[in-house]
């Protein structure tokens, strides 16, 4: 059951020594916040690890304890092998990102996450669906493992708690997530400042590239779904880099009257980052999982190779038949 799944994800850190732990590409806070709460209770064991992401992590999580340590593996290739593995957030292996040079023939993989679409990838897999948030798992890990809970440890478990809730939001914000959070805000977390540096700083260059999203933003099917879209170009003019173009698809999801939101967004000529967002009824991640991606009923994502004309036409296609028209 899944207290024994907790034990033996505690007894995996306890029994080894010299880990590598993954963050999901296109990184967020309950990616990053789990994986630093994973550094932080293997160096309570007197543990090493090497922490990686495939590409950068946003400057904005830099205040949470063990930033600095986040190897960015575009920039800093990592020439040896680990059979150890600790994955956080990630609901497949394609998710981890280019990170298999970096597993021994014998790897045996950690796999903690809360996404209904989840593969099971792992040698060990603690998967909780209705988990809001992986940190939420990681605080379940440290109660099942008898950590210490500190300060820097609290600070990663909310973090994470907060970003997948949108800020103690959406539907997923349980009991037990304000719960947990009350009981992290104890240990010290600062949740203005969290707060800040998470949800509300917004850069200029994310002013720009909002302009351009907006102006594209269309309704389909009867004002049922808006779309927008960010062109390679739209980035290009603003200086605006794919973090900065986070968030965007909210506002076509906010939409009074809209029950899907999508946004599309080019980082290079001929990849487009599918992002979709459902605020009632519509499941879409059986969309996104059909287009190769996955995530939760609400908030679902895919990356598609294909121009941005044909990638409109393929998600509207996928999201007419669920809705039932054409
Ligand atoms: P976003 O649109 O913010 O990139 O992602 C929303 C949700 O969908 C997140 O929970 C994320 O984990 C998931 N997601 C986004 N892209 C992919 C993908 O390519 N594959 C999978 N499995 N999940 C994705
Ligand atoms: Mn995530
Ligand atoms: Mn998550």
């Amino acid at each position: 059951d899944y207290q024994s799944r907790l034990q033996e994800a505690a007894a995996f850190m306890r029994e080894h020594d010299d880990f590598l732990i993954i963050s999901h590409v296109n990184p967020d806070g309950d990616t990053t916040g789990s994986a630093l709460a994973a550094a932080l209770m293997l160096e309570q064991l007197g543990k090493s690890y090497v922490i990686v992401n495939e590409g950068e992590t946003p400057g904005k999580f830099g205040f949470l304890p063990r930033f600095h340590k986040l190897y960015n593996l575009a920039e800093s290739p990592i020439e040896r092998t680990f059979t150890h593995v600790i994955a956080v957030d990630a609901a497949d292996s394609k998710r981890m990102g280019d990170v298999t040079h970096l597993f021994a023939n014998d790897v045996q993989i950690l796999n903690i996450d809360h996404h209904p679409t989840n593969d099971e990838f792992g040698r060990f897999n603690v998967i909780r669906t209705d988990a809001a948030a992986t940190a939420e798992i990681m605080y379940e890990l440290m109660v099942a493992g008898k950590f210490t809970c500190n300060a820097e440890l609290a600070t990663c478990i909310y973090t994470g708690l907060l970003t997948d809730t949108g800020g103690f939001r959406y539907s997923n914000t349980s009991s037990f997530v304000m719960q947990i959070a009350a009981e992290m805000l104890q240990y010290g977390v600062k949740p203005g400042d969290i707060a800040e540096q998470c949800l509300e700083e917004i850069t200029w260059e994310h002013v720009q590239i909002l302009r351009h999203a907006l102006q594209s933003l269309q309704l389909s099917f009867d004002n049922r779904v808006a779309l927008l879209k960010v062109h390679a170009s739209d980035l290009e003019e603003t200086g605006a880099s794919m973090e900065d173009a986070g968030g965007l698809v909210n506002y076509a999801r906010n939409m009074k009257g809209v029950e899907v939101g999508v946004s599309l967004c080019e980082p290079v000529p001929g990849v487009i980052k599918v992002s979709l967002r459902s605020r009632q009824d519509i499941d879409v991640s059986q969309i996104a999982k059909s287009l190769g991606g996955g995530g939760h009923a609400k908030a679902a994502g895919c990356t598609l190779q294909s121009s941005m004309e044909e990638a409109e036409k393929i998600v509207l296609a996928k999201l007419g038949e669920v809705l039932g028209v054409d």
